[in-house]
C-alpha cells in the first residue's frame, strides 16, 4: 500500500513511524508533516484541509489509503469528499465521515448521542444567543465549578471552568452574544461540574465491530502540579493505573458498547479511532466528550504498546473486518514528556535550533513543532518534541525519558518535571 498521513503533530510521526514498520506499506508520505516524518518518509507540503492538492497528491502518487490525524479535515467532510469522487472512490480513509464527526464537531450533538444511546454524562442544557437569559437562570440553578463549552471546534480552547457565577454569567454573554469563539460559540452547552479523576479511552471501529486500545491519561497543564494555563498537553502515561480490569470492564459495557450501537443505530458511519474523555466519578465512568481522532501526545505512548500491524489494522478497518483482529498489548508502562517552546501556550518564539538529538538513547523521540532548515532541525511550534519511553514501572519509564531530556537543549526550552509523580 501506498499511504498517506494527514498532520504535522507528534501524533503523525508516531503514526507514521508504526506505519513504517509494516511489510504492507511500500510507500509512506506525510501531509505536511515535520522533521522527525521528514527522516522516515516523505514530507508533502500541503494543508489537511486542502482537499484539491490532497486529490491532486493522492492521484499522483498512487496513495491507497489516507489516514487523517487531527480533526478538522474529518469535521469538514474529507472521508466524504473521497466518497463523492470517481477518481477516489478505491482509497480508503481512515477517519469517520461527516456526519460521524460531528462527535466532536458539535458539543450539542454528542451530548444528544449520549442522552438518546442511555450512555452516562453529565447534566447539561445548550443555549444561544436569543436565550441568554434562560442561560443565566440556568447557571443559577448549579453549584460552583460552572463549566460553559462552545458547541463547534475552537482549537482546544473552547471549554471554560468558572468558580463565580457573575463571572460565568459575563462568560456565557461573550461567547453567545460577544462570539468569543466565532462560529463556534454560537451555540453554548452549560452542564454540571464532575469531581474526579480523567482518562482517555481509545477505541477502533470498523462501524460494526470495535477494538479498545491501551488507556492514557495526559497532562494538561503548563505547570507543575497540574496549574496554569491548559495546553494540547505536556506529557502522557500509558496504563492509567487506576483503570482495574474492574473499572474498564464498566467503560466497555457502559460507554464503548452503547457508543458504537449508537453509531449503527443512528446511521454514522465511522471507520476510524474513537476517543472517549472520561472522569471516574466515584467508581462510575463518565463520558465528558468524543474526539474522533487520536490523542496528542497520548498517541504517543498508546501506539508504542501495540504490538500488531497497524497497516493490517487499518486494512481490517477499510474492509470491516476488524472482528478478525487479534489486539496484542505490550505489557509494559509507555511515558512521555513534552518538550515545548518558553512562553507556550501564549506568545512564544520558533527557529530554535533543537541540539543533542543524536545522543538520546533508548527512547523514542516524536517531533511535533519541529521543522528543517539548512539541515538542522529548529523549533517551530509550541509542542516541540515527545520524549516517550518503556519501561517495567512507570517511575523506570520516566527515569529515562528524564535523562535523556538531559541531553537536548534548545533557547527558552520547557518540560514538566513531574509527568507521572501523581501515579
Ligand atoms: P473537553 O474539551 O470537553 O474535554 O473539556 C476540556 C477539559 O475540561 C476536560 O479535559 C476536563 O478537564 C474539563 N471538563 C470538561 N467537562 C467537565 C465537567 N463536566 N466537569 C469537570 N470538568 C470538565
Amino acid at each position: 500500500m501506498n499511504i498517506l498521513i494527514l498532520g504535522s503533530g507528534g501524533r503523525e510521526h508516531t503514526f507514521a513511524w508504526k506505519l513504517k514498520q509494516s511489510p504492507l506499506c511500500k510507500a509512506l508520505y506525510v501531509a505536511p508533516g515535520n522533521s522527525g516524518t521528514a527522516a522516515i518518509a516523505e514530507n508533502e507540503a500541503i494543508g489537511v484541509t486542502d482537499f484539491q492538492a490532497i486529490k491532486t497528491l493522492v492521484l499522483e502518487k498512487k496513495i491507497n489509503m489516507v489516514v487523517v490525524g487531527p480533526e478538522d479535515p474529518l469535521v469538514q467532510g474529507i472521508h466524504d469528499f473521497f466518497l463523492n469522487d470517481a477518481d477516489l472512490k478505491r482509497v480508503s480513509v481512515i477517519g469517520p465521515e461527516k456526519a460521524a464527526a460531528e462527535l466532536e464537531g458539535s458539543k450539542e450533538f454528542a451530548k444528544e448521542f449520549m442522552m438518546r444511546h442511555n450512555i452516562p454524562t453529565a447534566a447539561y442544557q445548550s443555549f444561544n444567543a436569543r436565550t441568554v437569559e434562560a442561560g443565566y437562570q440556568f447557571l443559577e440553578t448549579l453549584n460552583p465549578p460552572y463549566v460553559l463549552k462552545a458547541d463547534g471546534l475552537a482549537a482546544g480552547k473552547g471549554v471554560l471552568i468558572l468558580n463565580d457565577l457573575n463571572e460565568a454569567k459575563a462568560e456565557l454573554k461573550s461567547m453567545l452574544v460577544d462570539a468569543k469563539f466565532g462560529e463556534a460559540s454560537t451555540k453554548v452547552v452549560i452542564e454540571e461540574f464532575l469531581d474526579g479523576i480523567e482518562l482517555s479511552c481509545f477505541v477502533l471501529t470498523d462501524g460494526k465491530n470495535y477494538k479498545i486500545l491501551p488507556t492514557a491519561k495526559d497532562y494538561k497543564r503548563i505547570g507543575e502540579g497540574d496549574t496554569g494555563l491548559n495546553t494540547g498537553g505536556m506529557g502522557a502515561v500509558s496504563p492509567v493505573p487506576f483503570a482495574t480490569p474492574e473499572f474498564l470492564n464498566k467503560i466497555e459495557e457502559q460507554v464503548v458498547k452503547p457508543t458504537i450501537s449508537g453509531l449503527q443505530k443512528d446511521n454514522l458511519p465511522y471507520k476510524g479511532f474513537v476517543f472517549i474523555g472520561l472522569i471516574k466519578v466515584g467508581n462510575e465512568p463518565i463520558v465528558i466528550e468524543y474526539n474522533v481522532r487520536m490523542g496528542d501526545p497520548e498517541t504517543e505512548v498508546v501506539l508504542p504498546r501495540l504490538k500488531n500491524d497497524l497497516a493490517e489494522i487499518f486494512q481490517a478497518i477499510a474492509n470491516q473486518t476488524l472482528d478478525t483482529i487479534n489486539i496484542e498489548i505490550d505489557e509494559r508502562a509507555a511515558t512521555t514528556v513534552m518538550l515545548v517552546s518558553g512562553g507556550y501556550p501564549e506568545a512564544y518564539e520558533k527557529g530554535k535550533e533543537i541540539l543533542g538529538l543524536d545522543k538520546l538513547v533508548d527512547v523514542l523521540p516524536f517531533h511535533a513543532g519541529a521543522s528543517l532548515k539548512d539541515d538542522k532541525v529548529v523549533t517551530s511550534g509550541g509542542r516541540v518534541i515527545a520524549i516517550t519511553s518503556y519501561g517495567n514501572t512507570y517511575s523506570e519509564a520516566l527515569k529515562k525519558s528524564y535523562q535523556n531530556i538531559d541531553k537536548l537543549h534548545f533557547d527558552k526550552m520547557y518540560y514538566r518535571k513531574d509527568i507521572g509523580f501523581d501515579l
